[in-house]
């Protein structure tokens, strides 16, 4: 098939590309590098089945382009990750509703199967253990920017549902905590990213709050796999789907787990959220997908342990970014956020 995936360069969506690329489909991406990196995808460009175009996805007429030429659409270009969407909201709901509101009206115009990429966070705070994706929605207030992004990913979800009541073939998917290689070293929006860097320069690991809040990850081979059997199961169209892993882990003990597996003498510290959020902030403290409908659908279920995916993470970190490019004293890298005490479990 001939495929698109916006936001193919970034972490989730160049990952997503390797696979159709190795199972024979021919792909465009389209990815204007805000967050996505070329050198994510530097293996493919001159392949004869892999076609970049470096542009946004608030392009019209490419996008008109694009999605006229291909079977089948993965939207995954966003602005992700809580910290960017904070610190510049308007950026964040601009990419996240207009976008997606110009893929989804081409994908119309040309009747095209489409999948889109939504997020764990339209859950807000929920308090249901596990999260159903019928369950009710619970967000804090407009003043507080974290919210935004959940309710962009709420409206590109409506959007969909509209476009999925016209009769298009439109698929959503509900990503819990991704992790694995390709992610970016300074965290921004990865925990486990985050504290793979801080372990590895021995610097403080920095536990948010009490460390007791917990989050279900999921390694990367598994999202990809979830969003391709979305995109391809017939039954998927016009569902919605948790895709990710129900295992949950504290986060404290996620810190202990990754500074064992670097082998690491970094001590483990507390940082209250409003040393690193401002007062204005809110967070979710569990976020436990129920997974049913995927396994029954797709049959889908997330296989990779923590310690496994962990440790494949770590290695490509290794490899990809070798000690001397993550320098002690790159402000951008290293030293995040001014830890206010040490706690050890
Ligand atoms: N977190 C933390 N220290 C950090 C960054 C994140 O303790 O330096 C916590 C954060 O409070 C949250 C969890 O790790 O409970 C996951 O954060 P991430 O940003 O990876 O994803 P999200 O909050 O979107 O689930």
């Amino acid at each position: 098939m001939k495929i698109l995936v916006t936001g193919g360069a970034g972490y989730i969506g160049s990952n997503l590309v390797d696979a159709l690329i190795s199972a024979g489909h021919e792909i465009f991406v389209v990815d204007n590098l805000s967050t996505g990196k070329i050198a994510n995808v530097q293996h493919l460009l001159g392949h004869e089945r892999f076609h970049f175009v470096n542009d946004t996805i608030l392009n019209e007429p490419l996008m008109d382009r694009m999605i006229a030429q291909v079977d089948l659409v993965y939207h995954l270009a966003a602005v992700v990750g809580v910290k960017y969407v904070v610190e510049d909201p308007l950026n964040g709901i601009n990419t996240n509703v207009t976008g997606t509101e110009v893929v989804l009206g081409k994908t119309y115009k040309y009747w095209k199967r489409t999948v889109i990429a939504s997020s764990s966070e339209v859950y807000g705070k929920s308090t249901a253990v596990p999260l159903k994706e019928e369950d009710d929605r619970l967000f804090g207030p407009t003043t507080v920017a974290r919210w935004s992004y959940a309710m962009a990913k709420a409206i590109d979800e409506h959007f969909a549902f509209a476009y999925t009541n016209k009769g298009l073939p439109v698929s959503i998917v509900r990503y819990f905590n991704s992790y694995g290689p390709r992610l970016d070293p300074k965290g921004y929006g990865s925990v486990i990213a985050k504290f793979i860097t801080q372990a590895r320069l021995g610097q403080p690991i920095t536990v948010f709050d009490d460390g007791q809040q917990s989050r279900c990850f999921t390694y990367i081979d598994d999202t990809v796999r979830g969003t391709i059997l979305t995109g391809t199961t017939p039954e998927a169209v016009g569902q919605l789907f948790n895709i990710g892993s129900n295992r949950e882990t504290r986060i404290m003990d996620l810190a202990q787990m990754i500074r064992d597996l670097v082998g690491s003498d970094s001590k483990i510290v507390a940082v209250p959220y409003c040393n690193v959020f401002g007062e204005n902030f809110e967070e979710t403290r569990r976020r436990v997908p129920d997974v049913s409908r995927a396994a029954e659908i797709l049959t889908f279920r997330a296989e990779t342990r923590l310690e496994e995916g962990l440790k494949k993470t770590i290695a490509w970190f290794q490899q990809a970014w070798p000690r001397h490019k993550l320098a002690p004293g790159r402000s951008d890298l290293a030293g995040f956020f001014e830890p206010s005490e040490q706690i050890e479990p």
